[in-house]
């Protein structure tokens, strides 16, 4: 069973109130995308928060970093990249804190679990393998982040949607809904879901 080894990185500058509620945001994400997907592997993430004001955040790398700047456990808006800002359920996202709070965890989780993914697949040295150009399937923005993304974002996020996954099942999830993408075919639940 794999089993998600995270490591904290508290930043003198934040408060340990902070610093715990995004990190129970970020790790019941990442939980729920390894019980989907249970390989065997151990999946490291370095957690932090920074007090980067302009919201500076980051998912992924070669660390497996999840750093999420503290600007977001206020922010009432987020502004997504200009390429998905305007799709559904993926775009940018205003409302109440809480709303957006999840909004940019679930960006960078998915950045996170996009790389862990390519590391099992590929290796430790999967940038070898994959195109990371603009319109790949493996683009920092690519597809299959943004399949990512949208899971995280239906099962967590989204307020007409969240709670509605198969580990919140009180809820009243139907199993013919589309949820968790199928890594291979990453690119077919964006077109079926609204
Ligand atoms: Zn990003």
């Amino acid at each position: 069973m794999s089993e998600l080894i995270v490591t904290h990185k508290y930043n003198r500058n934040v408060r340990h109130s902070v610093h715990t509620r995004i990190a129970d945001i970020v790790i019941e994400m990442a939980n729920t995308l390894m019980d989907y997907w249970p390989c065997g592997e151990d999946y490291p993430m370095r957690f932090g928060v920074n007090s980067n004001a302009s919201g500076y955040s980051t998912g992924g790398g070669s660390n497996y970093v999840v750093n999420i700047s503290d600007h977001w456990a206020t922010a009432k808006k987020l502004t997504e990249y200009a390429s998905i800002a305007k799709k559904p359920v993926i775009g940018s996202i205003s409302g109440d804190n809480e709303t957006v709070l999840k909004a940019i965890c679930a960006h960078e989780v998915a950045h996170w679990w996009h790389h862990s993914r390519l590391r099992e697949e590929f290796g430790a040295r999967w940038g070898r393998h994959v195109s990371r150009k603009r319109g790949s399937v493996d683009a920092p923005h690519g597809s299959r982040w943004q399949a990512i993304y949208h899971d995280l974002r239906y099962m967590f996020v989204n307020p007409e949607t969240r709670g509605s996954n198969p580990w919140h099942q009180d809820i009243g999830y139907e199993s013919d809904d589309l949820l968790i993408t199928d890594w291979l075919e990453s690119k077919s639940i964006l077109t079926v879901l609204p």
